[in-house]
């Protein structure tokens, strides 16, 4: 076994402290990687605080994980030890199911690993990344282009596919207005990957703090939505928006009415409380309302690639572990530049 240092959840009310645990030593087709940073997903929070689910305590979050391969199982043919490597949400799925068949693996009909907060197919307690070292099996780890910074890949693994998935499955590109609900830090990978697949970029912001970051990341506009008034002088205008609020507190149909005639809204954001929703919006103009979540291990990589192509990297704030806590009390109250990354050689 490879001892591990992390940082866990000790409850849904502690705050997180240091916890030392164990990894399974690598089989045949596992890489080991030395984790160098780890991203804040807000669903890091949801997870901790038992938002979704009932969690399992001690809980090693991360989800957002970028490091150095320190060593590799005897078959592994994908990486090689020195190699930078990646691990998102999941680290294994059932690989025989129609969806893992077809390469849409984020939606495996018998349910992925999650990368955290879940059990493997031994039954063993899955960690995630906030901790120095992490096990997985190649065909789960992504490789991280040399081009980008190891600190600005990690957010990538979940916030960059989040947003680059649903953008890629309705077609956005020039001549299309895409509107971006909430610009945390899936919003503003949202922002440059839409502006960078050539579409107009509006942002939806709740405040009125953001724009000038929204315009400098690439948005085309900004909408403060607090000003009611926007949602009729926008209405109908969007062929798509993506909703990424972690909160439930918004008015969908003012939303929902920003959308053209057979316009959708995709909801990434994953809210603790259900979010309520009037139909008649959506009858008038056949607008559609969908979800969707991460994506595929190889969709994750054609993401990496696309970044490291288009020089779209994040913006991040990187902090110690011991700063985990004020974080996420800073993520709750929309106070994130855009995204917290912590520096894991600190652990
Ligand atoms: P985040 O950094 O906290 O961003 C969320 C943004 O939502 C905030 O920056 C804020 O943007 C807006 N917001 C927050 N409270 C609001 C309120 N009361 N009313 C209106 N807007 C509000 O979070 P994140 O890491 O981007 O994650 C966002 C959500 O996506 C979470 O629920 C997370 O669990 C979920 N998620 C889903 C997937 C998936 O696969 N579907 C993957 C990852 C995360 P403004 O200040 O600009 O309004
Ligand atoms: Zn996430
Ligand atoms: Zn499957």
């Amino acid at each position: 076994m490879i001892k591990v240092k992390g940082i866990a959840a000790f409850s849904t009310t502690k705050p997180l402290g240091p916890f030392s645990f164990e990894r399974r030593d690598p089989k045949e087709h596992d890489v080991v990687i030395e984790i160098k940073y780890c991203g804040i997903c807000h669903s890091d929070i949801h997870n901790v605080r038992s938002e979704w689910f009932p969690g399992i305590y001690p809980m090693v979050p991360g989800h957002e994980i970028a490091g150095v391969v320190s060593a590799v199982g005897s078959k592994v043919k994908k990486f090689k030890v020195g190699d930078h490597a990646g691990v998102g949400c999941f680290v294994d799925s059932c690989r025989e199911c129609d969806h893992c068949k077809e390469g849409l693996d984020q939606y495996c009909l018998e349910g992925n690993t999650l990368t955290y907060n879940a059990k493997d197919k031994e039954g063993n307690v899955t960690y995630g990344g906030y901790s120095n070292i992490i096990v997985v099996d190649e065909n789960y780890t992504l490789k991280i282009p040399q081009s980008i910074p190891l600190d600005k890949a990690a957010p990538l693994l979940c916030a960059g596919i989040t947003l680059y998935s649903p953008l890629m499955h309705w077609r956005v590109g020039p001549g299309k207005k895409v509107g971006i609900m909430g610009l945390g830090g899936l919003g503003h990978m949202g922002v440059k990957i839409a502006r960078a697949l050539g579409a107009e970029v509006f942002v939806l912001s709740h405040s009125d703090k953001k724009q000038e970051d929204a315009l400098k990341m690439g948005a085309h506009h900004f909408i403060a939505t607090k000003d009611e008034s926007v949602f009729k002088q926008y209405a109908g205008k969007f062929d798509l928006i993506i909703n990424t609020v972690s909160s439930h507190e918004l008015n969908m149909s003012n939303y929902f009415n920003l959308l053209k005639l057979d316009g959708t809204l995709v909801s990434v954001g994953a809210p603790e409380k259900p979010l309520t929703i009037h139909p008649f919006p959506l009858i008038i103009m056949r607008r559609n309302y969908a979800g969707s979540v991460i994506g595929s291990i190889k969709e994750t990589q054609e993401m990496l690639d696309f970044c490291a192509k288009h020089n779209i990297t994040p913006e991040i704030e990187l902090i110690t572990p011991e700063q985990i806590n004020v974080a996420y009390e800073r993520v709750i109250q929309s106070d994130v530049r855009y995204r917290f990354v912590i520096d894991i050689s600190k652990i």
